[in-house]
């Protein structure tokens, strides 16, 4: 789960990193009061879950509480990158003398732990790590030995922070590698972390991305959920237990374990290109026991997705064998009634597939072709989506 910058805040200042004091506000009126309590400049932030919010506009000064109150009002309900801005951050506003660019991630690829940082902040680190990747400075970190000051001051060596705050940036690092683990992140990420006139460190822009995982470790993070920036079928999936999540291509994907379902995906991928380049428009792994509510909770939240043109139903019958799961497909296109509109390809296999074939053929649903092999209904799925049948 990605946070707000004003939630990423919340958390840095809980562990002793310092930020500037802000209230969130959803209206105009409250970004004033938020402002007239503050008692001096301030700025105004979109809270979006999105970077470049700054370029868009939607980062403004404001130098008194009407101001702020006028650029809440432009910015609340701005559409960056395609989210809607329901909040703004009034917070303090800062004189900077320079931006740095921090974050500890999680590099997958080298299965370790990553610091990165740079003194070229503020900009986008995309722009720095492709144009000037020598100003990027990367640290592997070792889980187990973690970060004490001594490798704070590594990585601030490592990206040449200037002496006169080399001290006071090793000692946000190490409190921002305790934001990291202590919460569970994958990612903390500051962008920038400023410099003020006076030498003092402060974390102006906060990006913190939480490990769902281990969200049982932490009852607290509950209340950082947000509905509203949830994708709407992910959140009416995961309300009914399915590990459901949405792609951007046309044909629905159902299948029976993890494994499964990816190369599913991967299949339907390389069939798609000689289609037009239609493409999976989900993963949806029904787990083990398919019974009919399950297959009709999927094919339900799969037929309501616009996007979706064609449903690819790939089973391979285990301890769930294939004679419950046409049955279940059966009833639940049944249960779907005038909602199921888009046509279905099915490849049953596995325990007792025949049976599965029989009762799919007897029912003879108008919408369900059953093809015999992976690559095949994999072909067909994507050639209907092409159809936009
Ligand atoms: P982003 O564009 O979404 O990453 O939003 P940021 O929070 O990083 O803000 C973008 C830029 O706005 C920063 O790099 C700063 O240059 C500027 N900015 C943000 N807060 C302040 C502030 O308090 N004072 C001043 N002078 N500039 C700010
Ligand atoms: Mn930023």
């Amino acid at each position: 789960m990605d946070l707000y910058e004003y939630q990423a805040k919340e958390l840095f200042a809980a562990h002793g990193v310092p930020v500037l004091p802000g209230t969130v506000a959803t209206t105009p009126e409250e970004a004033r009061a938020a402002a007239e309590k503050l008692g001096q400049t301030v700025v105004v932030k979109a809270q979006v879950k999105t970077g470049g919010r700054g370029k868009a506009g939607g980062v403004k000064l404001a130098e008194n509480p009407d101001e702020t109150r006028a650029k809440a009002e432009a910015i609340l309900g701005m559409d960056i990158k395609g989210h809607t801005v329901h909040r703004v951050l009034v917070t303090t506003a800062s004189d900077i003398a320079e931006e740095y660019y921090f974050s500890f991630l999680l590099d997958r690829a080298n299965r370790t732990f990553l610091a990165m940082a740079s003194v070229e902040g503020g900009m986008e680190i995309e722009e720095v790590a492709a144009t000037k990747p020598e100003a990027l400075a990367k640290v592997p970190i070792d889980p187990l030995a973690g970060v004490d000051l001594a490798k704070a001051k590594e990585i601030v060596a490592a990206a040449k922070f200037p002496a006169e705050v080399a001290e006071a940036v090793a000692e946000v690092i190490v409190k921002l590698w305790d934001v990291f683990v202590g919460e569970d992140a994958t990612l903390v990420e500051v962008n920038p972390l400023v410099r003020d006139p006076e030498n003092k460190i402060v974390a102006l822009d906060g990006k913190v991305t939480l490990d769902d995982n281990a969200r049982f470790r932490h009852p607290g993070h509950a209340d950082l959920v947000d509905e509203r920036a949830e994708d709407p079928l992910e959140a009416r999936a995961k309300a009914k237990d399915l590990n459901y999540v949405k792609l951007d291509g046309q044909v629905g994907i159902i299948g029976n374990g993890a494994g499964l379902v990816m190369s599913t995906l991967d299949v339907v991928a390389y069939a798609g290109e000689k289609h037009g380049g239609v493409k999976p428009a989900n993963f949806l792994d029904i787990g083990g026991g398919a019974s009919a509510e399950v297959m009709a909770n999927g094919l339900e939240i799969i037929l309501s997705d616009p996007d979706v043109r064609s449903v690819f139903v790939n089973v391979f019958g285990g301890i769930t064998a294939c004679d419950a799961v046409a049955n279940g497909i059966v009833q639940a296109l049944g249960i779907l009634g005038g909602e199921a509109t888009k046509p279905l390809v099915v490849r049953l296999d596995g325990n007792n597939v025949e049976e599965g074939r029989r009762i799919l053929a007897e029912a003879n649903h108008p919408l369900v072709t059953v093809v015999d092999t992976m690559d095949n209904a994999a072909d067909k799925a994507a050639e209907l989506a092409a159809a936009g049948v």
